[in-house]
């Protein structure tokens, strides 16, 4: 097989053009996380860029695609550190994305794989009801200590044990979205917020917190019905589909909103970024998409232009800050979340070696290569036990949910909180709700 490449989509002049501004330096391999575990020039980011121009140029047969190809691309995380330590500014999540969509659209899942992901991506993360059926399931085989036996054990197939030690201590509080949450104090606006899929079922008291640090700065918060997962996920696996119509579910709903809050910074990557690109084909959503696009914002990116309170109450703890990679390296929200944090009386902050190197969380990477998602987040563990902090701040569902199976791997006595976590503490220590801690 020579020049005429197998799949269209990698022989592109387009894609070739990207594949072009490599100029090979290596410069980016220190920041990859596979590059630390595997040492290989293969599972670097100027490797992988190697491989990718072999496509491009047909040097692979279909079997060494769809074999070695494929595993030194699907091992990427698609974290995009080494898109942010590039000199030669080389588009690696445009790459990447098109690589991994050629290998998904072209990959046969077996009878197995496709229930799962029917179960999983169609029939669970676009009904927050279902999930929180199964969340309410798990919190009580978390409260009567069924899930210390379980590991103690650790019977559970590889996948499933995967999923299971990154469950973290569930609180099945559920709020009733059917009413906005009214302004606290003087009114300065309105928001709708994202309330997102796993965030909702796993992680409600997030969710809770970002309400009530809006409200407590003057915002309205509205949710809007007909909201839905982001579709993320799907995309990821190439179901654009399925993933279209959770985009125009979003769309719809938010329309007459200016302001979209999320606080998960891998559903924000998806929801400012991507659902353009969905919709190049389609002149009526593309032009809805790209409005939608322009009103998200992070919470720390809201609440940095539009903290009216100061959270004056003490929390007295040290803290690190575990970015994520898709509000570090996508949406470029790096400040913002250490300058609310350095915001609030009596915390002590410390930073990590690297906190700009991924936990190994990456949507389903986790669970899907566990053995070395587990490795990258036993070096950021180590980097995190180094400044003996008693709590780990992220901004994202997955890292959150990543950090609380590093506590417990590295077993380290720490919690991991949301930022909104912090400043919602520090509000209701100022209201005299209960303690900073
Ligand atoms: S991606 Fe950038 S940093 Fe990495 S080898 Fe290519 S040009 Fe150098
Ligand atoms: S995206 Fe992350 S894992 Fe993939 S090559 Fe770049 S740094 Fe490495």
């Amino acid at each position: 097989m020579s020049g005429q490449g197998i799949y269209p989509e990698l022989t592109s002049p387009n894609f070739k053009a990207l594949l072009d501004t490599c100029i090979h330096c290596g410069l980016c391999m220190q920041a990859c996380p596979t590059f630390a575990v595997f040492g290989t020039e293969m599972d670097s980011p100027r490797g992988r860029i190697r491989l990718m121009k072999a496509a491009s140029e047909g040097r692979f047969g279909i079997e060494e695609f769809n074999n070695s190809f494929a595993k030194h691309i699907n091992l990427c995380l698609s974290c995009l550190a080494c898109q942010s330590a590039c000199p030669s500014n080389v588009k690696y999540s445009q790459m990447i994305e098109i690589v991994k969509l050629t290998i998904a659209h072209h990959h046969k899942p077996g009878i197995f794989e496709r229930f799962v992901r029917w179960l999983g991506f169609r029939q669970m993360m676009p009904y927050v009801g279902r999930l929180r059926f199964v969340a309410r399931f798990l919190w009580l085989y978390e409260a009567i200590g069924l899930q210390k036996l379980v590991r103690l054990l650790g019977f559970l197939p590889k996948p499933l044990k995967a999923m299971e030690a990154i469950l973290p201590p569930i609180v099945p509080k559920y709020r009733n979205y059917s009413k906005p949450a009214p302004a606290i104090g003087e009114k300065r606006g309105v928001v709708a917020f994202f309330i997102g899929c796993i965030q909702e079922a796993f992680l409600a008291q997030v969710n809770e917190a970002t309400i009530r640090v809006l409200q407590r700065n003057g915002y309205e918060v509205h949710f809007p019905k007909g909201q839905t997962c982001c579709g993320a996920a799907h995309l990821h696996f190439g179901d654009d589909e399925f993933a279209k119509n959770l985009a125009r579910k979003n769309i719809d709903a938010f329309e007459n909103y200016d302001v979209i809050i999320n606080n998960a910074g891998g559903c924000g990557a998806t929801l400012k970024t991507e659902y353009v690109s969905l919709f190049e084909d389609d002149p009526i959503y593309l032009e809805k998409a790209k409005k939608f696009s322009d009103k998200v914002k992070d919470i720390s990116e809201f609440l940095i232009d539009n903290l009216h309170v100061l959270p004056k109450g003490e929390v007295k703890a040290k803290v690190t800050y575990s970015d994520s990679c898709h509000l570090r390296h996508v949406q470029k929200v790096i400040d913002q979340p250490r300058a609310l944090l350095s915001s609030i009386p009596g915390l002590e902050f410390v930073e990590i070696k690297s906190p700009d190197r991924c936990c190994g969380s990456a949507g389903v990477y986790n669970i899907i290569y566990s053995d070395i998602a587990n490795q990258i987040l036993d070096m950021k563990m180590a980097e995190i036990a180094d400044t003996s902090a008693e709590m780990i701040v992220t901004s994202n569902t997955g890292c959150q949910m990543q950090l609380w199976n590093g506590v417990n791997r590295a077993k380290i006595k720490a919690k991991v909180v949301h930022l909104v976590e912090l400043l919602d503490m520090s509000y209701r220590a100022m209201d005299g709700k209960e303690s900073g801690r």
